[in-house]
């Protein structure tokens, strides 16, 4: 069952609208689609995304790397996947976008050759959940808009809202109070600061989110450095949630033993995978600390890869920051967006790109490869 071909395919996806983050304002998302096939007609699929602000490797980076891991899975047997992830891992050591795209694609491809569903191959046979509660983002960033958004997504069934915050405290205030009164029942907040403050702002805005009584506030800290983290968690009037910090084993390890985070954000498409991201869950595990799976503006395929992991994971569930696909003009292939996600529970990933939806979102000409 070896590998015998490979292709990248670069695509571009609009946004319904220009998000705002703290690390600018995002209007498309560029991404390369790759994908393997064994002589016998399994394929499997990846994609790489990276995302500014998250320490990963450029686009340009990532194609070239993705080359490199694509001509260095030719010929690997999926049937032994631990060897072929690391293989993966060697082709490309310092780009994690374009590592996870060769291990999801690994993942579906293993998966599928097995005849279960990508969560059960990462559970080793235990229990996976068949649905995923997903929180939703509150993207409006005026009071009165987002009152409304919020409304809107309660209505919607979504028991978790998101809203970005920013370091102009005063406007985040007032927004999150309209969010809060808009509100007829009793929804999780969470907050997500995206590094936007420095360690003693971030202490004042910390006290200032309590009222409002956040599930966690992620990211509030620009810095990756645990004991900045450890110091504001001890002063911290509300959980914290590590995300850009979370970067690989090693930065997770050095908040956990510093008993810095409450929670940690796990992106398998900035971890470089699946089997990364299930590595670094179980060190939180065995601390106490509670994960979080989310992706950021993925395709279909990147939040399917990121939602089977959610489904896999074992311990209390959480809401997933996988409805996402909504902000998105245009995608690879459809999946639904809603508060409750399924989870396909066919052989592999459970989703493959809609050629259509590829070919009106492809941008440049195809690098394919075959043993
Ligand atoms: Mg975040």
């Amino acid at each position: 069952m070896k590998i015998s071909a490979a292709r990248v395919t670069c695509f571009r996806l609009p946004l319904v609208a220009p998000l705002a983050t703290a690390h600018g304002a995002i209007a498309t998302r560029d991404g390369a689609l790759l994908e393997i096939a064994t002589r016998a007609g399994l394929r499997g699929f990846g994609e790489a995304m990276p995302l500014a602000g998250f320490g990963l490797e450029s686009f340009e980076e990532s194609q070239g790397a993705l080359a490199a891991i694509a001509q260095g899975l030719l010929g690997c047997d999926v049937r032994e996947l631990g060897a072929a992830l690391a293989r993966g891992g060697e082709a490309a050591p310092h780009a994690p976008a374009a590592r996870a795209a060769a291990d999801c694609a690994l993942h579906d491809l293993a998966a599928r050759e097995a005849g279960v569903s990508v969560a059960s191959l990462l559970a080793g046979g235990s229990a996976t959940r068949a649905f995923v509660r997903a929180s939703a983002l509150v993207a409006a960033l005026e009071p009165e808009a987002a009152a409304l958004g919020a409304r809107r997504l309660a209505a919607a069934g979504f028991d978790t809202l998101k809203l970005k915050v920013s370091a102009d405290l005063e406007h985040e205030l007032r927004r999150i109070a309209a969010v809060r009164s808009a509100l007829s029942r009793p929804i999780r907040i969470r907050l997500d600061a995206n590094g936007a403050f420095a360690a003693r702002e971030a202490e004042a805005a910390l006290a200032s989110f309590a009222r409002f009584k956040p599930e966690f506030v992620e990211q509030p800290l620009a810095t990756h450095d645990a004991a900045s983290w450890a110091r504001l968690r001890s002063a911290s009037p509300v959980p914290i949630a590590a995300d850009e910090s979370v970067r690989d084993e090693l930065s997770v390890r050095a908040l956990l033993e510093a008993d810095a985070v409450d929670w940690l954000v796990l992106k398998p498409a900035a971890l470089g995978g699946l089997a990364a991201a299930w590595r670094i869950a179980e060190l939180a595990r065995a601390r106490g600390v509670r994960v979080v799976v989310t992706s950021f503006l993925d395709s279909a395929i990147g939040r399917t890869a990121a939602l089977q992991l959610a489904a896999a994971l074992p311990g209390t569930a959480t809401a997933a920051g996988l409805a996402t696909g909504s902000l998105l003009a245009g995608d690879l292939a459809s999946m639904p967006d809603g508060a409750l996600l399924a989870v396909p529970a066919e052989p592999g990933l459970g989703v493959r790109p809609d050629l259509d939806a590829l070919a009106r979102c492809r941008s440049g000409a195809s690098l394919e490869l075959a043993a």
